[in-house]
């Protein structure tokens, strides 16, 4: 079976969030499966860097103004084709905004011919290889369905997972011309959403299948509270709507080999966890204590519940805990979370930025990552905490609500919890979970059979792959 995966990120060529994470590990789950599949990205400056001298296999005279090439690339067992359009992505700055943060005005057409180039592939555009699917990875690639359904490859099945509903490309009906796209799309049951064109809005209405990242969210996202105004679309096709949790690339996140590491370990040896949270406290200026260290590596946003952290620190410190936080996002709360830091020297220690090989550190050496999101999609730290005996303390929504199992009293008795997850989200809420948690840790045995149990968890790709899998067989009949 062949598969076109469309997706404006993945790891590790180019990552803003677990979107990349999820496009790089999934084709490699699938391989072992079977399934061929190549992905197509964008032509960013670092992935142009990867591209060398190849030679186009393919080209476009004129791709939403002006010349593009598709390169085909082989990078980390992936099998990539890059969509080399420079007048689109050679720019400075990131994936979808400039080095200020300012979203690139003609995202709306960056995108656009990602999912243009993608259909005429499905169309049969590259000699010698045709997709028997597609699927399509958030609204970066959600127009997608929609060149096929109204172009030559509309028999072409095709699959639209939501990462997030919160990023739905939304755009000014003036675009419509431009997109090429047949006449009759502009309806509501084509592109149309709000009197603009609605990019992942097209997508969910017009792909074969939809898949999000976990179960629960997949419910959720029926209501109008976590629909962000798709759950009216989302309850007309639940029979196509599938629930499917991530998993994590078990080689790249490995405790027993992981290079990031200062010590490696297993959950035999979680006393070789020591150096890691020794040299976390080094580079977070913490004291050394026996206290617990709480973690948060996270985009420092609302969703994630990051204004009610940084409203809680003070009660963190003050219940005798430490805290590391590694993220970035809003200025606001990247300010206050230096400010508490700065407040509660050796306490607290705050990074701003993005450090993937510190996040592994972390993961490594402390206690416990706490993800109080309002909402989540799936989430990857938290399966990350399981894999590395990090405990993770959630908010009891979405995918946090299906990985984690909670450390109740039954659970704890049992040797199954996994966690800690609570459903308030504000600093009382929060800080009773902290308090929870600082019991658990109190008590030396339960603390080590839970991250026992979490390392156990199946967080692999295994049985989620197989389910993509059997999505796809059943909309290809192969
Ligand atoms: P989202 O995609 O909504 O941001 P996820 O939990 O699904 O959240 O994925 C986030 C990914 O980004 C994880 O791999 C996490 O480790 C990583 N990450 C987030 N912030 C940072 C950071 N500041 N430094 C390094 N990695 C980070």
């Amino acid at each position: 079976m062949r598969v076109l995966s469309v997706t404006s990120e993945i790891h590790p060529l180019i990552k803003t969030g677990g979107l990349a994470d999820v496009a790089g590990a999934l084709p490699l789950a699938l391989g072992g499966m079977g399934v061929e599949c190549r992905s197509i990205i964008p032509g960013y400056p670092l992935v142009m860097d990867k591209v060398g001298k190849a030679k186009p296999v393919e080209s476009w005279p004129d791709l939403f103004g002006g010349a593009a090439r598709l390169f085909s690339l082989q990078q980390s067992g992936l099998d990539l084709l890059v969509l080399d359009a420079p007048h689109l992505y050679a720019r400075k700055g990131g994936p979808y905004a400039d080095s200020s943060g300012k979203d690139w005005p003609d995202n709306w057409r960056r995108f656009a011919a990602l999912a243009r180039a993608a259909a005429d592939v499905a169309a049969g555009k590259l000699a010698g290889w045709k997709p028997d699917l597609v699927h399509a990875h958030d609204w970066q690639a959600a127009l997608t369905p929609a060149y096929l359904a109204y172009g030559p490859a509309a028999g072409v099945p095709s699959v639209m997972t939501v990462h997030n509903l919160a990023f739905q490309g939304q755009f000014p009906a003036s675009i419509f011309p431009e997109l090429s796209l047949a006449e009759n799309a502009w309806s509501v049951d084509g592109v149309e959403y709000y009197g603009g064109v609605g990019y992942l809005k097209a997508g969910l209405q017009l792909a074969s299948a939809i898949t999000t990242v976990s179960p629960t969210y997949a419910q959720e996202i029926r209501s109008a509270e976590f629909g962000m105004g798709l759950d009216g679309l989302i309850n007309a096709r639940s029979v196509v709507v599938h629930g499917i949790v991530n998993g994590i690339d078990m080689d790249e996140w490995n405790p027993e080999t992981d290079s990031r590491l200062a010590q490696i370990y297993n959950a035999r040896k979680l006393a070789a966890r020591k150096p890691n949270r020794k040299a976390m406290e080094t580079r977070f200026q913490l004291e050394s204590d026996a206290s617990p260290i709480f973690c948060v590596i996270s985009r420092l946003t609302w969703q994630k519940g990051m204004d009610v952290l940084a409203a809680a620190v003070d009660g963190i410190v003050a219940s005798g805990a430490r805290l590391v936080v590694l993220g970035s996002g809003d200025n606001a709360l990247e300010g206050e979370l230096l400010g508490a830091a700065a407040r509660h020297r050796g306490r607290v220690g705050a990074i701003i930025g993005y450090d993937e090989g510190l996040s592994h550190l972390i993961q490594g050496g402390a206690d416990a990552i706490v993800i109080p999101s309002r909402f989540e999609p799936c989430g990857l730290t938290q399966l990350y905490g399981l894999r590395y005996g990090c405990i993770p303390v959630v908010t009891r929504t979405g995918g946090l609500a299906d990985t984690v199992i909670d450390a109740n009293d039954a659970a704890v008795n049992a040797g199954v919890a996994t966690g800690i997850q609570f459903s308030r989200l504000d600093v009382p809420g929060l800080l009773n979970a902290i308090h929870r948690t600082q019991s658990l840790f109190a008590d030396r045995k339960t603390w080590s059979a839970m991250q026992k149990a979490a390392m156990k968890s199946d967080v692999s790709w295994g049985r989620s792959a197989a389910r993509y899998h059997s999505l796809y067989s059943g909309l290809t009949g192969q």
